[in-house]
Order: C-alpha cells, then sequence, then structure tokens
C-alpha cells in the first residue's frame, strides 16, 4: 500500500479552499504515513481577470507548516514541498526562493506555454492542437535545462486534458499517445534522465476520466524503458476527497511496467520504497 501523498495543495494554493489541517486530518484517517504539501508558486504568472496567482507568502508558508508538523508528530510526517510553475525569466526569483527556504521536496511544472496558461481555452484559438502539445512538450526541455532546482517533473502530459479533443483527437487527427508524440516525449524523458531527475505519476488525468495518469501509461512504459526508476506518486488533491486517489491502482501499474521502487523526498534526498 502506497502510504506517502507527495503532490498536495492546501488553500496557500489559489485555487484551493483546503485549510492544511483538513488535508492533514484526512490524512492520517487514511493511515498515511507522510503528508508532503506541496504548493502553488507561479511566479509571473499571466494576469487573467478573476483569475488565479498562484503566489504564497514563503515565511507564512514555513511557519504554519513547522507548526503543524509539530501538532501532529505523534500521528503523521508532514513535509514542506512546493511545486513550482517554470518559465523562462524567473530565474532569479527561483534562486532566490530555493536558496533561502529548505524544501524537501521541489516538483518543477509547466503550467504555460508563450506565457498562456492552456487551461483558458484562448491558448488553443484558432490553433493546431498538436502543435500545441508539441509546445507544451519543449517548454519541459527548456525548464528542465534552466532551472537545475527541481526534483521531478509534474503532471508531464496533463495538457492534453485542456485540449479541444481532450486528447481522443478528431476526423483525422489520431488520439494521444506515446507514438504519436514520440521523438518530442524521447526527448523530454532523456532530458529528464540526464540530469538525474525524476518523474511523478500523478493520478488526477484519473480523476479528471482520461482514464489516465500522467503520464499517459504508454510514457510511463517508455521512461522504464530508457532507464528511469526516480519516480513520486501524488494525488495533485486540492481537496481532502482527492488524497490518494486511485493510489491502488497505480500501484498495480507502476509494478506492471516493472518498476520496482517509488521515490519519496526529504530534505531534497530521495528514499526508494518496494513496491
Ligand atoms: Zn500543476
Ligand atoms: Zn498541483
Amino acid at each position: 500500500m502506497i502510504l506517502y501523498d507527495y503532490h498536495v495543495h492546501s488553500n496557500f494554493s489559489s485555487d484551493s479552499s483546503t485549510p492544511m489541517e483538513e488535508m492533514i486530518e484526512k490524512a492520517i484517517k487514511l493511515g498515511l504515513k507522510t503528508l508532503c504539501f506541496t504548493d502553488h508558486m507561479d511566479y509571473d504568472y499571466p494576469y487573467v481577470e478573476g483569475g488565479y496567482s498562484f503566489i504564497f507568502d514563503p515565511e507564512e508558508y514555513l511557519n504554519k507548516l513547522n507548526e503543524l508538523k509539530y501538532k501532529y508528530r505523534s500521528c503523521i510526517k508532514i513535509l514542506t514541498g512546493i511545486e513550482l510553475g517554470l518559465k523562462p525569466g524567473i530565474t532569479e526569483e527561483v534562486e532566490k526562493l530555493v536558496n533561502k527556504y529548505p524544501f524537501d521536496f521541489i516538483i518543477g511544472s509547466s503550467h504555460v506555454v508563450n506565457n498562456i496558461d492552456p487551461y483558458y481555452s484562448v491558448y488553443w484559438e484558432g490553433k493546431d492542437e498538436d502543435e500545441m502539445i508539441h509546445g507544451y512538450f519543449e517548454t519541459i526541455i527548456e525548464n528542465c535545462k534552466a532551472f537545475p532546482q527541481f526534483h521531478v517533473y509534474g503532471h508531464i502530459d496533463y495538457i492534453v486534458r485542456y485540449s479541444p479533443s481532450k486528447g481522443l483527437g478528431t476526423a483525422g487527427n489520431t488520439p494521444y499517445s506515446y507514438h504519436k508524440y514520440a521523438d518530442i516525449l524521447d526527448k523530454v524523458l532523456t532530458t529528464i534522465l540526464s540530469l538525474d531527475k525524476g518523474i511523478e505519476i500523478n493520478t488526477s488525468g484519473l480523476k479528471y476520466g482520461l482514464g489516465y495518469a500522467h503520464p499517459k501509461t504508454d510514457v510511463l512504459k517508455r521512461y522504464r524503458e530508457l532507464g528511469g526508476e526516480l519516480i513520486t506518486i501524488g494525488s495533485d488533491a486540492h481537496k481532502p476527497e482527492h488524497l490518494c486517489y486511485d493510489f491502488s491502482y497505480v500501484e498495480d501499474l507502476l509494478k506492471s511496467l516493472g518498476f520496482k521502487y517509488y521515490a519519496t523526498f526529504e530534505a531534497g534526498k530521495p528514499n526508494y520504497i518496494k513496491l
């Protein structure tokens, strides 16, 4: 049983209204050993009216987490992680942040391409879906090279769930798969591996009804074939009911693909846990 959730949001993320205590109480009920909060920090996130800022006060975040670590110390281990939204032009802010604060775990994520979040339909308007997905994978490669601070890259193909066809393809346009984007996905995966970084398996794709986690099963399979072993498991929960979403499915899936271990992180160092 997987008893570690390494991608969890609270109301320090502007798209969640869940107090940390509620998430922790739920984690204790589920019998988790460790809960690693990874709230959103997206420097210079493009302004959208009525949209999100995805910025929190790191002092406040760490103080709160330290208080909760102590309060719940006999029941569960609480760790200080972060999901950093990466993009060009924020190197200085990211360096300052990670040098100043002792994060246990850093997820690097692409949330914008050319400063637009694919979550918004304007990203796709008048564009070719395949090209836009390709462009997203390119940002991952650029960000991996520019930001050596991250430990795992987040939800590698999450863009697919916001694409007009939801990855299902349309007439003359085949559905999303590893093979469809094999060249660029191989570059993504080999870049991550060459930097000694890992990926996460993020079960929000299952929650969104895509039928697979991120990355899709055939991409995970390819990661393993290329020698990838470092993988963390996260639900990307923004609400308590989504903690550890479909983790039993993921456990079987990873085993079936030949993974022997998954990873947890503490003080920036991985620990490997047998599947
Ligand atoms: Zn994300
Ligand atoms: Zn997230």
